[in-house]
């Protein structure tokens, strides 16, 4: 017996001493899908429909993902259309005669604005927005009072019934059917509000109206995907509307919550360098008077400091706020297409989603014999955040070509190779199989 089990020992031995582990294997998730420099978000906003009648075709043949914030009131077949959410509108108008705007009613008169059927009131509405942003109370106070007595006075002017616009007359209006065609192939749809209303103006009823509801239409139409993204409407960066939107919705364009992040909003000059964070996301809206070699610089200025940038659009020909032309916009297309070496152009919602889980993410890797072993997985949501990363793994010098295992997914992989480091880069599911790879021919 004794015999037997000093065999056995032996024998474990042999195997134990027998399989080479070398734990100094290096793989690191690069900054960017791909291993590219740069990332690039084409977003869109208010759903102009020259964004998808002449924008739209030429991202598609370029294999660009753009990314739409939209308003849901608007579309066909939505479910919500804009609406106001409180007390009878007679009520809140017959106060204003006897108590005047203060800090308890200012945010209910001013979300009232815009319903209360009269034209051209829209300035007064933003104009307390403006206001109540700067923490410029009495002047919102005093601007809301002013319309009141206006309305009151009947010395606005009611709306009549809208007649088509011109643009909606030459293109075909979007549908929600050609919306989920274009989600379909690939491009992201993102929350705009309702009504395009002004938040920073609204009370807590409204917001939660305006945001919600033009989720919950996205959502019925397209799925959860699309509700991962918001913009609220004018680039608001208001601590009281986004405490709201924070708890509701993983990524906003108004402002990023992530520590690791510089941000540098579309109104600011700051340039697109940081000492202290890994990630720079620099936003810029190309306005009608924007030159091109501005908008080509943003692009050359991102491959070399590693940013995201996130361009904003509006207009497009001759419809939307500050549009550019087709021409325009061809141009800067074939511009990125041309450094696509060094650039991802991604959604929004993706170039998001790879950052964070880059940042959370955990990575072991060892060679076990002649068999690499690494295995990716990231503390986050696993059911909302499942974006692919790419893996850079430093391999063995005489390899030149590796077979790269997970799961049922196989791919064979070239060896890049300089002075330094011959290693490989690929794709890989976060919190899924153990990758293995092994030297092929
Ligand atoms: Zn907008």
């Amino acid at each position: 017996m004794k015999k037997i089990y000093i065999f056995i020992i032996l024998f474990l031995f042999s195997v134990l001493m027998c399989t080479k582990e070398d734990n100094t294997i290096k793989t690191e998730i690069t900054k960017w899908l791909y291993g590219k420099e740069a990332c690039i978000s084409l977003t869109y906003d208010d759903g102009t429909i020259t964004q998808f009648r002449v924008a739209l075709p030429m991202m598609d043949e370029r294999g660009f993902p753009a990314t739409f914030f939209i308003n849901t009131g608007s579309i066909p077949g939505s479910k919500y259309k804009p609406k106001f959410v409180g007390r009878p509108l007679e009520e809140i108008v017959k106060e204003t005669e006897k108590v005047p705007t203060n800090k308890d009613n200012c945010y209910e008169r001013a979300s009232a604005i815009s319903f209360l059927g009269y034209r051209n009131v829209e300035r007064y509405q933003s104009r307390a927005a403006s206001y109540f942003q700067r923490g410029r109370f009495e002047e919102a106070f005093k601007n809301i009072d002013e319309f009141y007595t206006l309305v009151r006075n009947g010395k606005l002017e009611p709306i009549k019934r809208t007649t088509e616009s011109r643009g909606q007359r030459k293109y075909k209006p979007l549908t929600w059917d050609e919306i989920r065609e274009i989600a379909a192939n690939g491009h992201e749809f993102a929350v705009h509000t309702v009504s395009h209303a002004y938040l920073s103006a609204m009370d807590e009823a409204n917001i939660l109206y305006e945001i919600g509801k033009c989720r919950e239409d996205i959502e019925i139409q397209l799925g959860k995907k699309h509700t991962f993204s918001i913009e609220c409407p004018y680039g608001i960066n208001d601590d009281r509307v986004l405490e709201y939107v924070f708890p509701k919705f993983p990524l906003s364009r108004n402002r990023l919550t992530d520590e690791f992040v510089f941000e540098i909003h579309r109104g600011s000059s700051t340039k697109p360098e940081s000492p202290d964070k890994e990630y720079i996301q620099w936003q810029r809206g190309p306005h009608t008077d924007t030159p091109m070699e501005t908008m080509k610089e943003w692009v050359d200025t991102s491959i070399m400091n590693n940013v995201w940038l996130v361009l904003v659009f509006h207009g497009i020909n001759d419809m939307g706020w500050e549009a550019k032309t087709e021409k325009e916009i061809e141009e800067y297309f074939n511009y990125i297409k041309s450094k696509e070496d060094k650039i991802w152009v991604a959604t929004f919602q993706d170039a998001g989603k790879y950052m964070r889980e880059r940042m959370n993410g955990n990575i072991s890797s060892k060679r076990v014999n002649n068999t690499i072993k690494v295995e990716l997985t990231h503390s986050l949501d696993p059911d909302l955040y499942n974006l692919p990363l790419t893996l850079k793994t430093y391999v063995p010098s005489d390899w030149n070509f590796v077979q790269i295992n997970q799961g049922t997914n196989i791919h064979k992989v070239k060896v890049n190779k300089n002075e330094m480091d011959s290693y490989v880069l690929y794709e890989v599911l976060p919190n899924f199989e153990i990758i293995t790879i092994n030297e092929s021919d």
